[in-house]
């Protein structure tokens, strides 16, 4: 937080009392940058991570700056999802709570024109909306911008990924001359230094820089983990550190529902959110996640931007992002404004490279974490146990399970050993299926790390080296193939355990059908519907070639590229 109060940035009162009523004692950094000048009338473009505050940035001045007495449009935020429509106008209401006669109204696709239609006939000063619905909007003329005194992009790098280019140009064009511009963006693209430059007037820059970008109230944590082990540890996890409120992200759309089924399997309430869902969907999802009946939101990158939900106490990446900032904008949605939060990032053996990244962007340490030990995880599930036992001892009907150990009674064993004998027996078997689940330290890459460690800072290994540990490298169970070095491809199949598929399946049918050598074909990871398949890069598009004309098991199968 900046040295600057509120007060001295000379905000009337409404405001002022609005702020104190969201328990906002200080501006942030941002805040502190960008509302000076924008109450000064200047066009500002800003650079800023998520979660530092933006939208009081924008919203603040937009606040001062509306005329109450004209009730024609005179702001305009665009912003890229509704989703983030619906929040920035939520938060725009907070601060205008005491401007009276002050009305803002959030528009954007998948809801009745027609609804939207009669609210702004009311009168509107504000509008928030995404730029498809604005603009058709503005092509109905159920939209006038005649009056316009201010235009924000919030999030202006994501909205020209999502392909909004046009649409906002036409807007801007349809906008009144001289106007101030007000563009936010996490990153600075060109395509964004492009339209301020041919849409602002002498803009400002104001920037968060990076060594401010890590927040402190964050503890950043990772664990090194095989691929296959992912699951268990974030249940393991979700145990161990207590969780509530999680969002865990995946690099792709897949893995999001693959995950979110597992994690319903296994009776955690998770959801998923990504593109692929409809409005409706997503809509349904973040309520459940923000009411709390679901406490865990999977969800892509693109999905989750600029998610502000109160109480998030950590984020998980279960993939580690593709691109560094993405780490910054994923953890960035715990641990806001004052409270603490934790990140859990899961490191796949060739991932440590991109960590490093991460650490060498952020400038900030992630601690490493030692997987919990076999038995730290035991004590928690016989922990588990007791409490289960407890629960059916107080609130189930046990007549007749009394009635069948009388007979052992009867026959001289007491109570204590025969309730001794029953926990062996159940936990011995989910004992067993902990030892399976005991995450093996990812061996392959340790040396690889030591290395790193005296300077090295190649992901891969000499060339020297790959034959000889590709030759030592063994199937140890568990579907796990040889331990690949160099670069590896990760190819999708569409079978998985529902079509009843093994690993040896897939290594037979590679192997069989291309004449790759075993020891090429590295993870095999089987998920319900899909299994992933690890085989150097280099033989991957004829192993794609080949495989999409063949079957396993009987069964066609399509075979691309994953995604990651
Ligand atoms: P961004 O758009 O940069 O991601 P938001 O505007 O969504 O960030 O703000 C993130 C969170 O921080 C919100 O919950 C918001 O209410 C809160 N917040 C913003 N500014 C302040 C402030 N000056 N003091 C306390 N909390 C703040
Ligand atoms: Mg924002």
């Amino acid at each position: 937080m900046s040295n600057i109060t509120f007060e001295e940035l000379g905000l009337s009162s409404a405001t002022l009392k609005a702020l104190t009523e969201m328990g906002f004692t200080q501006p942030s950094p941002i805040q502190a940058q960008a509302i000076p000048e924008l109450l000064l009338g200047k066009d500002v473009i800003g650079q800023a991570q998520t979660g530092t505050g933006k939208t009081a940035a924008f919203g603040i001045p937009l606040a001062e700056g509306i005329d109450v007495s004209n009730k024609a449009i005179q702001a305009l935020v665009l912003c890229p999802t509704r989703e983030l429509a619906v929040q920035v106008n939520n938060e725009l209401k907070k601060l205008l709570q005491f401007h009276t006669k002050l009305n803002t109204l959030a528009v954007y696709g998948g809801e009745s024109i027609d609804k939207q239609f009669r609210a702004l006939k009311r009168g509107v000063q504000i509008i928030v909306g995404t730029p498809g619905r604005v603009q058709d909007h503005l092509n109905r003329g159920t939209i006038q911008l005649d009056n316009l005194k201010m235009l924000v992009l919030d999030e202006a790098d994501e909205m020209l990924d999502m392909g909004f280019r046009e649409d906002i140009e036409a807007i801007l064009e349809h906008a009144p001359r001289g106007i101030q511009t007000i563009f936010f963006s996490a990153t600075m693209p060109k395509p964004i230094l492009e339209l301020t430059k041919k849409y602002q007037n002498d803009p400002v820059f104001v920037k968060m820089e990076a060594k401010e970008l890590t927040m402190p109230s964050i503890e950043q944590i990772y664990y090194e983990v095989n691929r296959n082990d992912k699951f268990d540890l974030l249940q393991i996890v979700i145990e161990l550190h207590q969780l509530n409120l999680m969002l865990v992200f995946c690099n792709t759309k897949r893995m999001c529902d693959e995950l979110t089924e597992k994690l319903q399997a296994a009776g955690l309430g998770a959801e998923a959110l990504h593109g692929d869902l409809s409005q409706m969907q997503r809509d349904r999802v973040m309520q459940k996640f923000r009411g709390g009946t679901a406490n865990i939101l999977v969800a892509t990158d693109v999905a989750a931007r600029g998610i502000d939900v109160k109480g998030v106490d950590a984020v998980i990446n279960y993939d580690i992002p593709q691109e560094t900032e993405q780490y910054v904008h994923r953890i960035g949605r715990t641990g806001r404004a004052g409270t603490t939060g934790k990140s859990f990032t899961f490191v796949d053996k060739r991932e440590r490279g991109k960590l490093k990244d991460i650490e060498r962007y952020t400038k900030a340490t992630v601690a490493k974490h030692e997987l919990p030990s076999g038995k730290e995880i035991m004590d928690l599930q016989r922990q588990k146990f007791l409490e289960e036992i407890r629960q059916v001892l107080d609130n189930e009907k046990l007549d007749p399970y009394t009635s069948l150990l009388e007979t052992l009674e009867t026959e001289g064993y007491d109570y204590a050993s025969i309730a001794a004998a029953l926990t062996k027996k159940v936990l011995a078997k989910n004992e067993g299926r902990m030892k399976n689940l005991q995450l093996e330290k990812p061996s392959a890459g340790r040396q690889r790390s030591e290395r790193g460690e005296r300077g090295e800072r190649s992901e891969r290994s000499p060339r020297g080296e790959r034959s000889e540990r590709g030759e030592r490298a063994s199937f140890a169970g568990k579907g796990k193939g040889a331990s690949l070095d160099g670069d590896v491809a990760r190819l999708f199949f569409n079978l998985g355990k529902k079509a009843k598929v093994s690993p040896s399946d897939f290594l037979g049918a590679i192997t069989g059908e291309t004449g790759l050598p075993g020891k090429k074909v590295g993870d095999i990871d089987i998920y319900d519907k899909f299994t992933f398949v690890d085989v150097p890069a280099e033989d991957a598009e004829k192993i794609i070639r080949i495989m999409s004309r063949r079957k396993i098991k009987g069964k066609s199968v399509n075979v691309e590229l994953a995604a990651n």
